[in-house]
């Protein structure tokens, strides 16, 4: 997430903002088998995001990204312990050489990523949020090469050319906000981190979702070809690098340990600065047109693999087996009984009739 400039020359960063040598930085890489899973994570609950064409919003080419400013009437209602009011969304992406997520999952980074930046406010001002444990939230997702145009995007995209050059801004009419999300919002990782580029607080609560959201080849290409930066050059690869947990944990809202990404990935994952797997089988999964709704990230893979293993799935199984076991025991007692039966020696029970012991009798 790109709130100020300078944006550039990333090494040099923590020598004028000392928060960007810190131990809470951000990206970072989610190592999906060191996730904990908490049942505290609830799906996430947007407010307010349906807006009205006559609602006019900014959009601004900073030199680092392109930032779309968003009314505090778009909240996360539900997900968070309090309350977040939005401030703007972002984009990251690559180049047409490469992918350009800020986030990693299992190494692998994504075409783009998109940030949708909230505050806090009950710390009171923005500026005071951004300082504040807690101040910021961001929910971001990964955007991914799909078979056709995402029309959430859409008014977003096609006001790009508007703002080509660093500094130009238009004004966007109103649209679905929230479509620009994933359609689920209840599976993501959430962590503590900060913003990604100077001053680098560390204040951020970060929701990383599961889900990817798909746009075009050329949606995705318009994107990395049409914005300029510094010195009229072309505005691409607008990512940090991914930085260290130093101890921090990563928690999941959903069971990873029953999730098909734990099986092994047949290509590797996708090393930073290298072209995302471009194959037609990955293209073609798992799109309803037009929704905006996508695959978990390595899930397709697996469903390659044939070893899309739901939660559900075990569940069914071992019921499954339960029931066997049980029907099994009953016919090997009804079996017994026949053949006891049926034995030439064996002696009929005496009619006796038994009765219950009394008090009196238990206590002799
Ligand atoms: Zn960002």
């Amino acid at each position: 997430m790109c709130l100020s400039l300078p944006c550039t020359d990333k090494d040099e960063w923590q020598l004028e903002f000392p928060f960007c040598g810190g131990q809470k930085q951000s990206p970072i890489n989610i190592d999906t088998n060191s996730t904990i899973f908490s049942h505290e994570l609830q799906p996430i609950v947007l407010a307010g995001y349906s807006l009205d064409p006559s609602e006019q919003l900014s959009l601004m080419n900073n030199g680092h990204t392109v930032v779309l400013q968003l009314p505090g009437s778009l909240t996360i209602a539900s997900g968070y312990p309090q309350e977040y009011r939005a401030m703007q969304l972002h984009l990251h992406w690559g180049s047409p050489e490469g992918p350009g997520s800020e986030h990693t999952v299992d190494g692998r980074r994504y075409d783009g990523e998109i940030h949708m930046v909230y505050y806090n406010p009950s710390c009171g001002s923005i500026k005071e949020a951004m300082k504040q444990p807690g101040g910021l939230a961001v929910l971001a997702a990964f955007l991914q090469v799909g078979p056709e145009d995402n029309m959430h995007y859409q008014p977003l995209l096609e006001q790009l050319h508007k703002v080509q050059e660093e500094g130009k801004e238009t004004t966007v009419a109103g649209f679905n906000i929230e479509g620009l999300l994933p359609a689920n919002l209840g599976r993501y990782y959430r962590y503590s981190g900060s913003l990604t580029t100077p001053p680098c607080y560390q204040t951020v609560n970060w929701t990383v979702f599961n889900w990817t959201v798909l746009l075009s080849k050329e949606q995705i290409s318009l994107l990395e070809t049409t914005l300029q930066g510094d010195d009229d050059t072309d505005l691409q690869n607008n990512f940090r690098l991914t930085q260290r947990l130093h101890g921090r944990k990563v928690l999941a809202s959903f069971q990873a340990s029953l999730s098909p990404r734990k099986v092994p990935l047949p290509d590797g994952g996708v090393a930073p600065m290298t072209p995302a797997p471009d194959s037609a089988t990955e293209r073609s999964m798992d799109k309803v047109p037009g929704t905006g709704a996508g695959c978990p990230p390595c899930a397709d893979s697996e469903k390659r693999l044939g070893f899309a293993l739901q939660p559900a799935d075990v569940l069914a199984g071992l019921f499954g087996a339960l029931f066997a076991v049980t029907a099994l025991a009953f016919l090997i007692y009804i079996h017994r009984q026949r053949s006891q039966n049926r034995r030439p020696d064996s002696h009929p029970k005496p009619n006796i009739i038994y009765t219950a012991a009394t008090t009196d009798e238990n206590t002799v």
